[in-house]
């Protein structure tokens, strides 16, 4: 091409545009809300972020509302109540307490909503922590399995003795609300952080992957290894986050494993779960954690549309292998991958 010397000023001012409209950043805003019992940070990016973090922070007040187990007005805690008769819910509780009952199915029982009764008498709803005798534990036991769930759309019927919780579900469903609320008013990136649950929209504006760090379960104030992610949900359980030391000087944390009604302590001490549904990597983070290292293990081989990160309690790291070129490790664990080919 032959430039004549007018097209070169030309093309310099059309390259400034470009560049000046490149340089120009995407609106952004930043949100922090206590809810759920947690801090959660939200930033978002896009012309609609202001208004998108507005609606975000509603709806959260929304779900904690039907959702809360400690709050007398929930539609969860009117469940409880009922003493086994049905009752009228939001869509949001029908729902999950249906996700709950096929996640039950799924996880072989390992996630088990109705295990709230035992979990309340260790302290972990309530704050008034303490090792049950075991004679109450069996007897709490009973009610977990005194019977089947029955859910409509708008309605849910629980065994007259039994009673739910939705805490291994609520903040993974929040997240992908918020996503979806994100998405409908023209957010193009963003990241949550839901108590540590993170959940993100795209990539960071500049297009790169975001990375989120992993906390080591032996010294939660590092992380052990950062995972890049774009379009992802990072949902991590793990044994340091809500527990307490016995009078026995043992320490007890709030996974419980519905089979025997004790802290799950099958080997692993910290479950992170990503993948596309902020739903489904919460349901897994618990359950998995519950599975142990065999159990969890298996499930991943069986299951590959998430990755997983796994630290046992004998200080060993392990990875699927889907996630090895996205993660970094900065701890000196030793690691295994757990293949799936
Ligand atoms: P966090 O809420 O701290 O992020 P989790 O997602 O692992 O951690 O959820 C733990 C919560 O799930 C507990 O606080 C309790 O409300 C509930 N829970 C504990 N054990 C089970 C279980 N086996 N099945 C279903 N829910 C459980
Ligand atoms: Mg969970």
């Amino acid at each position: 091409m032959k430039f004549s010397r007018l097209t070169i000023p030309l093309l310099a001012a059309l390259i400034c545009a470009t560049s000046c409209r490149s340089l120009k950043p995407t609106p952004s805003a930043e949100r922090d809300v206590f809810a759920m019992d947690t801090f959660m940070t939200m930033k978002a990016y896009g012309d609609g972020a202001d208004k998108a973090l507005a609606a975000a922070e509603k709806r959260i007040h929304e779900l904690e509302s039907e959702l809360s187990v400690t709050d007398k007005n929930s539609d969860i805690s009117r469940i409880n109540r009922a003493n086994g008769a049905e009752v009228e819910v939001s869509c949001d509780t029908a729902f999950l307490v249906d996700a709950g009952g096929k996640y039950w199915v799924e996880t072989d029982g390992a996630l088990d909503i109705r295990v709230y009764p035992v979990l309340r008498e260790w302290g972990f709803t309530t704050g008034e922590y303490h090792v049950p005798d075991e004679a109450t534990i069996t007897e709490l036991l009973e009610k977990v399995h005194s019977g089947d769930i029955a859910v409509s759309e708008t309605s849910v019927q629980i065994p007259a003795a039994a009673e739910i919780d939705l805490g291994a579900l609520a903040k993974g469903y929040t997240g992908d609300e918020i996503m979806a609320i994100f998405r409908d008013n023209g957010v193009t990136s963003a990241l949550i952080s839901l108590g540590g649950n993170v959940q993100a929209l795209g990539g960071k504006p500049d297009g790169s992957d975001w990375r989120v760090g992993i906390k080591d379960p032996f010294s939660p104030d590092e992380n052990m290894c950062v995972v890049s992610i774009a379009d992802k949900a990072v949902i991590t359980s793990g044994n340091y986050e809500r527990c307490f030391t016995g009078d026995d000087g043992r320490v007890y944390w709030h996974i419980i494993d519905p089979a025997d009604g004790y802290p799950a302590d099958n080997g692993l001490v910290s479950v992170t779960v990503i993948g596309d549904s902020g739903l489904r990597c919460d349901a897994l983070s618990t359950a998995l954690f519950v599975m142990g290292t065999d159990g969890a293990q298996t499930y991943l081989r069986e299951n590959t549309d998430v990755e997983a990160v796994l630290v046992t309690d004998g200080g060993t790291l392990l990875y699927t292998d889907g996630i090895s070129e996205k993660l970094d490790i900065t701890s000196d664990m030793p690691t295994e991958v757990i293949s799936r080919d």
